[in-house]
Parts: structure tokens; sequence; C-alpha cells
């Protein structure tokens, strides 16, 4: 069921905030609504959908006139505020109805022509149907039941059914001024109706103000989840909960099928080092039901249950069964490349009916199916490849569902085509420019310290994703959320002995694959050499030596089953050059992993993967503590700032300057075997 979450007290508090304009206090009531449907992904998913509101205002002549705020596009209805509902004067809007055709680009500059706010976001494409429909309060949602419904081969029957005559049924056209028309003609026809169920596409529900038309799409929502229970006899949610034995196997076969799309998407891109995709895995109960379903193969030839999905998923996902999976990386490429021709015929075939000039996008799958180890969303970044795989995972309930109920018939290829190649996506492409670090995945250890964290910062802000390693699950949490959304963590011990298969298997599992290792932790013993308890020097070893050997070893595994290269980079120390007095346990170690470094270097060049290292000195960190710089400080006998900057610039060397060295050496791309010293200048120190 999905839950009615209108608070009487929170709408009226949101009127009254909005003031004394009973057209800023529906809209404020209307975006209130907006929210909570937008909240839900049960209704509508990463800005599918759309809501609107009719209120009177005063233009600048001093007329009232009626004005349709409507979601803008580009803006997502769970954080929807004003600025994101454009207002557009309703009268000119409606004066287009009496036009015969009106193409997607003029459609759109019309609605542009007429906002409030020239400089507001431009209004959705389903504005007109809106704008055509009487009612005050206005939305539409592609709610998983509603697509299961929409796409049975006799949805109509099936909706006079439910809903008798409380709602009407508008048969599938692409959205924009034909569907508008024709959601408009037959509401007309039936006026007592309470909403709209679109074939193949979604549902309308409306009301002459914001929580009546928000309580019919929850009503009308419920009332088909209780008709596809009981027709099913099945649960409607099955647990999203990972599998565990899913994972394990995820964390094997992922790399490899990212190095296989990432060669393609080369390939395609003309560009040898073009980022590898990333990918998003889910793998519960929903899932693996799905998975094994004896009707898989077929509904994967169907479609989308929404024609939007369609730009993010593709028509079809890649299938990979136990068959392929067993033939390994040649039967894997094999898949891949079956996928890419089907999907380059079905771009010739739509090209050739369709008008105008269409740009093939990359051919490569955004989705696969991968039996026993789940559903895959596959994009750009960790964020493109959630919401691929958000959108798998509501569509592969609307086909259970509905396949269960009497069949699934999404819209066929050639109107997904027309949706997917539509001339305002095409008009996007090659306009933004991914940032420097985008579709890169950045393992750091030691992730939560001042060292990792800034590291880790400096790379998300160029794009990459993150997962960070630590032994202080707390501190590793706030870490993780200070880098924003989308970001992989996992609390644990560097030096146990499985620690790096499993670090390099989680973050496998989470994005499908590792490109850069910053092998960062590090922490220091101190004491004379000459007297030196033996326990201390082996500890220092098992985490400055060889927990970097154990991390180096994992992570060249894994970027040897992706294929395509990749980095490992070394927080070493000056100390593994220049001694200090009692730093001999924790410079011995470090003096090891930086040879360690250039044997690495050596071994893995052959294979495009590059070995660098920094040497950082006097970073305050974990390492080197508020209480540890005043005595240092005192023991030099002056204070705490000169000590800090005791070196050839005078100045002190923060934790953002070795995140720098490390993005720097990140982006050499013909650097290997490197170090570079982060220190301000030490000339006992320097290494050449
Ligand atoms: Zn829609």
């Amino acid at each position: 069921m999905v839950d009615n979450l209108w608070d009487a007290a929170e709408a009226t508090r949101r009127a009254d905030a909005a003031g004394d304009d009973p057209a800023d206090r529906a809209l404020a009531l209307h975006l209130y609504g907006s929210q909570l449907i937008g909240g839900n992904p049960a209704l509508v998913q990463h800005g599918g959908g759309n809501t609107s509101c009719k209120v009177t205002r005063v233009d600048v002549f001093g007329v009232a006139r009626t004005v349709l705020h409507v979601k803008g596009s580009g803006h997502d209805l769970a954080s929807i505020g004003a600025g994101g509902m454009p207002g557009v004067w309703l009268d000119n809007l409606l004066k287009l109805r009496d036009l015969k055709k009106l193409s997607d680009e003029d459609m759109v500059n019309a609605s542009r022509a007429n906002m409030l706010d020239s400089s507001g976001p431009t209004p959705s494409v389903e504005t007109l149907l809106h704008a055509f429909l009487p009612h005050a309060a206005v939305n539409h949602t592609h709610a998983t039941a509603m697509l299961a419904l929409a796409n049975l081969p006799n949805a109509a029957n099936v909706a006079a059914d439910i809903f008798g005559n409380r709602i009407a049924v508008v048969p599938f056209a692409m959205p924009g001024f034909s569907l508008a028309k024709t959601a408009a003609e037959i509401y007309e026809t039936n006026p007592q109706v309470e909403g709209l169920l679109l074939l193949q596409h979604g549902h309308f529900a409306f009301a002459p103000e914001a929580k009546a038309a928000y309580d019919l799409i929850i009503t009308h929502t419920n009332m088909v989840e209780d008709w596809l229970a009981k027709t099913s006899g099945k649960k409607l949610r099955p647990a999203k909960t990972p599998r565990p034995e899913m994972q394990a196997k995820a964390a094997d076969i992922l790399p490899l099928l990212r190095g296989i799309i990432g060669n393609r998407h080369a390939a395609f891109a003309g560009n040898p080092d073009a980022p590898m995709p990333v990918m998003d895995l889910r793998c519960g109960d929903n899932v693996a039901e799905f998975l094994a379903r004896p009707d898989l193969d077929d509904l994967a030839t169907r479609g989308v249950a929404t024609p939007d999905h369609v730009i993010r998923t593709k028509r079809t996902p890649l299938v990979l069964g136990t068959n392929v999976l067993a033939g390994g990386r040649d039967a894997i490429s094999r898949a891949v490349d079956d996928f890419i021709g089907d999907y380059t015929a079905y771009f010739a075939q739509g090209a050739a009916m369709s008008t105008g000039a269409k740009t093939m996008l990359d051919p490569a799958p955004n989705l696969a199916w991968i039996e026993g180890v789940g559903v895959v969303g596959i994009g750009a970044s960790a964020k493109t490849a959630a919401v691929a795989g958000d959108l798998a995972e509501q569509n592969i309930a609307a086909m259970s569902n509905g396949q269960d109920c009497g069949g699934f018939h999404p819209v066929e290829a050639r109107l997904l085509f027309e949706m997917e190649y539509w001339s305002l996506e095409q008009a996007k492409l090659g306009r933004s420019i991914p940032p420097e670090f985008s579709g890169r995945v950045v393992m750091i250890t030691g992730g939560a310290g001042a060292i990792g964290l800034a590291t880790a910062q400096a790379f998300a802000a160029l794009g990459a994703d993150i997962f960070l390693i630590d032994r202080d699950g707390s501190a590793l949490e706030t870490a993780r959320a200070s880098l924003g959304p989308h970001h992989g963590a996992l609390a644990l011990d560097i030096t146990e002995p499985d620690a790096a298969t499993r670090a390099t298997a989680a973050c496998a599992t989470r994005f499908g694959g590792l490109d850069i290792l910053v092998s960062n932790a590090g922490a220091a013993w101190t004491g004379e050499m000459a007297t030196l308890d033996d326990a201390a020097l082996r500890q220092s070893f098992e985490l400055n030596f060889f927990a970097h050997q154990s991390f180096a070893k994992s992570a060249a595994s894994i970027l040897e089953s992706q294929g395509r290269g990749g980095q490992i980079l070394f927080n070493i120390s000056k100390q593994a050059v220049n001694p200090g007095r009692g730093f001999g346990a924790y410079g011995i170690p470090k003096a090891a992993t930086m040879f360690l470094l250039r044997q690495l270097a050596l071994e893995l060049g052959p294979k495009g993967v590059r070995v660098n290292g920094v040497n950082a000195d006097r970073i305050r960190s974990g390492l080197l503590d508020a209480d540890f710089v005043t005595q240092r400080a005192k023991a030099r006998g002056v204070d705490e700032s000169t000590y800090m900057a005791g070196n050839l610039l005078g100045r002190e060397v923060e934790a953002r300057h070795v995140a720098d060295a490390f993005v720097t050496l990140a982006r050499s791309q013909r650097t290997t075997a490197h170090v570079m010293t982060v220190d301000g200048g030490n000339i006992e120190a320097a290494l050449r």
C-alpha cells in the first residue's frame, strides 16, 4: 500500500509561511503535495512525473489572469520548491489548442515565451496536458502499480473493472501537443472522472485543490495495488536487502564486465583513455525472484514500462545467463558485442523512419540483468548508474506484476526510439563536459583521517566516486556523509589478513570495479632502534608496509580483471629517505614501501598500471596531533606555528596540499615510479 502522508498541521504551516496572497498559499500547498508524491519511489522516480496548479495573479498591466504553475524540466518533485514551478500565463497556452500541429520546439518556445519570470526553468513537456485540463490541481505520476496496469493487453477493461467511471483511458501518444489534445478531448467527453490512465505511460489525477488531488493519486494507486495483489496472489514488494551470495558473485563478475564495456566506450569515443562506466548493483529478493522467472529472456525484449525511462536505461537490458557467465571473459565480450550490434540495428532502423538527422548514442548497455548476480545500473558516474538501477527495479516490478496479471506490453520499439532520440534530447548532446575524474572509482585507506579525507574531497570535487576504508566506523560514516551522496565506505582494520581482499571486493560490489587505489593509512611507532621492542617494529611493518603490499596486490588483481590499466598511489613519508631520531620503527617500513612502489611500477607498467607516491612531512593529522605539535615545538624551543612552518618556504603544509599531490599524480598520464615530495622544502629529504 502507498501511504497517504498529508499532514493537516504541516499543510497549514506551509500555507501560512507563504503569506496572505491566495495564489502563493495555493502554490505552497501544491508544492507540499508534490514533494510528498516525489518522496515516494512507488509513485515517481528521478524527475519523472509532474504536477501543476492554476492560480490568479495580476500582470504588469494590472489585469488579473490565470497562471499555470507547472514543474520545470530538470527539477525533481521530491525536492521541488517555488523556483522549480515556473508560472505560465494560461490564456496564451489555451490558444494553442486550436492549432492542428505544433512541433516540440515550437511548443517549448511558446511555453517559455509566456512565462512570468523569463529566467525560470523550461516548463515540463507535459505542460499543455496540464493547461488543457480545467482543474486547479493536477498531478501526474508513473506509479509502479499504474505502470503494471497501463501495460496490460486489456488495460482499458481492467481499468473499467477497478474504477468504474472514475477514470478515463487515454491511448498512447508521445508526450507533447498531440497527447495533450487527445487527453483533453477524452476528459471533456467524461467530465465526471477524477483522473486519466495513460496507456503504456502513467496516471493523472485532478481536483479543485492540492489536498484532494494528492488524495486521489494515493487512492487510485492503492486501488490498482489491491487489484494486482488479488489477481496475482503475490506480494507486490519483495525485500530489497542485498543478498550476500549475489554480492559475492558480483565482486568477480562486475570488474570483468566493466572492463569489457569500458573498451567498447573507448572505441566508440575514439579515446583510449575514456573512463569506464560505474555500476550500481541491485540484488534483493525482488531482483532474485525476478531473475529466476522462466520468461526472463522474453521479458528482456519487451521494452520499458513508461517511455521516458528509455533515456536512462535504453530499451532493453544486456542479459547474462549462467551459460554466458560460465564462458568467462570471451563469452561476456560476445554478449556485449551482440547487444551493441542489436542496438546499432535498432538505431539504424529508427533513424531511417524518423525525420531529421539523428546522432547515435553510445550503443553499450545501460542496464544488465545477470543471473545469480543481480540487476545492474550502468552509467557515467555512480549517480547516473543509481538512477538506471532505480528505474530498473521499478521496471522489473511493473513487468512481473503486469505479466502475472495478464501480460506486459509496453510501447513498441519504433515509438521508444522517438523518445530516446527526441529532438530536444538530441539537442542536449555534447553540451556538457563531464568533470575530469567522472567515472573514476577511487579507494582510499585511512579515509576518515586528515590526509585521507582531504584526498577524498579533492577527487570527489573532480567528479570521482569514492570508496573510503577506515578502522573507525563512526568517523568513517561522518567522512562519507561529508562527501555527499553516492560514495561508498567500509570499516575494517587493514592489517587483518583478509582486509585487502574484502575491501576491494566491497568496492567492486559497490561501483563495479576500481580505478585508483590511494594506499594512505599509516601510524607511527617511536623508539630508538638499539632498544626498540621487536613487537612494535613488527606491528609497524604490518601497517606501514604489509598493508600497502596487500592492498596493492588486491588492487592489481581487480585492475587486471578490468584490463584497462589503473593506478596505485602510496602515502610514503619523508622518513623513508631522511630518518628522524626515534622514528626508525616508522621510517624503515616506509622505506620498504617506497621500494615496493618502484618494484610494482616495474612489474605493473606493462599492464598499463601506474604506481606513484607522495612523501609528505609535518602535516597536522592523527599521526601529528595537537599534543604532539606542542611537544615538538617545545623541544625545538619555538612556537607551534614556527614549528609547523619549519621548511624552506616558511609556510605550513596542510592535508589539502598532500591531496593536491595525489590528484596531480593521478592526472599525470605518463608518470610512473615517481615520488612527489610535499614538505614545503627540505633539502635533506629531497629525492633528486
Ligand atoms: Zn509522464
